[in-house]
């Protein structure tokens, strides 16, 4: 029997929606602003709530006016935010009544990017999927196993299950010890960004008293705090959510977020649209001291590179070819290749690494020019 090449399958991208401009001139201009209408089940509201995030107009509000394939406008009354209703697939022109800009999102990859030097790229490949790869199976050097199964224990005795599917009711309670391997400690922001984690110098927002240098000398603190080798303390309960395989690795790819506040999850996907508005409840069901819960500067982080990565336009579709294995020594290479990405995906724009203030009221940088095309990094 003789074989041939197996197809190259052509997947198609969820990001089913195209976004535009007008530019100064009145032409209407590529915004590379795209999202998903996840295949027709995003509300109107929520897509708003979306592009709140990043888009700037001189009226303050805006509406969609969806246009065909020549980028004509069409009849249709345009949208707005109290329209009824789901959003449908195609092109929109973004309507402000003035100029329309957009922001850039502070996120995981960015806020990092003034401390990069001229990495050499390794395994970057093009893939046109347009997601990130998940990131939680690359193992920091400074996460000896037992510190990861004493964070897991931890948070299996916080959240008594996958927080996800209580919440959503897919699934009860880990109840046996013998589905100890369907559920993982999740870390908020990964190992994988530890400098981050460093250079935002998030150690001080943890209270975890496992991981309290203060409780070095308790023969329950975490292994890597009682030989007294770990001052990072990013597997502490606030950075940590327990979850299932399946909602630890859509968490790690951005398909879905935890809203900082109000605790509702935020869909990104399709396979995760059925989770729109869900509220997570178990790690803030019993307030206990000894077991805190996320800290919402961690979750919104997530949030807002959760946003940035499903709205990114398909210009800069880079995915990450990150090995899975378990044995990975050592982040370099890994952040090498995100300090790369994040290049390409700036497209030349240089966000401030000063603050920490990432949130709708006070982003990044914001385009001036009426001919340079909006970004939205990752
Ligand atoms: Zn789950």
């Amino acid at each position: 029997m003789q074989l041939s090449k197996v197809p190259n399958p052509q997947f198609p991208s969820i990001q089913d929606i195209s976004l535009y401009i007008r530019s100064a001139d009145d032409s209407i201009g590529d915004s590379n602003l795209c999202g998903s209408s996840l295949e027709g089940r995003r509300s109107i509201a929520d897509f708003f709530r979306l592009l709140d995030h990043v888009v700037v107009t001189t009226t303050g509000d805006y509406k969609l006016q969806k246009i065909n394939d020549t980028l004509s406008p069409l009849t249709n009354p345009p949208i707005e935010r109290s329209s009824p209703g789901n959003i449908t697939a195609g092109k929109y022109l973004i309507l402000g009544g003035g100029r329309v800009t957009f922001e850039t999102l502070v996120t995981f990859s960015n806020i990092l990017v003034a401390r990069t030097e001229s990495p050499t790229v390794k395994r970057i490949k093009r893939d046109g999927g347009g997601t990130i790869s998940s990131v939680s199976s690359v193992r920091s050097i400074r996460d000896p196993p037992d510190d990861s199964q004493s964070f897991k224990m931890r948070l299996v005795y916080r959240d008594k299950g996958c927080a996800v599917c209580l919440a959503a009711e897919i699934q009860a309670i880990y109840k046996y010890r013998e589905d100890s391997n369907r559920y993982e400690g999740a870390h908020i922001i990964a190992l994988a960004y530890h400098d981050l984690w460093d250079t935002k110098r998030f150690s001080a927002l943890v209270s975890d008293p496992f991981t309290d240098p203060a409780n070095a000398d308790s023969r329950f603190a975490s292994p890597s705090t009682r030989t007294k080798k770990d001052f990072r303390r990013i597997n502490s309960l606030e950075n940590g959510i327990l979850l299932c395989l399946q909602h630890h690795k859509d968490y790690d790819s951005f398909r879905f977020a935890i809203h900082p506040q109000t605790h509702q999850i935020f869909a990104f996907h399709p396979a995760t649209a059925a989770l729109q508005d869900v509220e997570v409840k178990a790690p803030w069901d019993s307030p206990n001291v000894l077991y805190p819960p996320p800290h919402p500067d961690f979750l919104k982080l997530h949030y807002v590179t959760s946003i940035a990565n499903a709205m990114k336009g398909s210009g800069g579709d880079y995915e990450l070819d990150v090995d899975d294995d378990d044995d990975y020594e050592g982040p370099s290479e890994l952040e090498e290749i995100r300090n790369e990405q994040v290049k390409i995906w700036l497209d030349g724009l240089s966000p401030t690494t000063s603050s920490f203030d990432f949130m709708v009221d006070n982003k990044g940088n914001i385009e001036t020019s009426a001919d340079m095309r909006g970004v939205v990094s990752v």
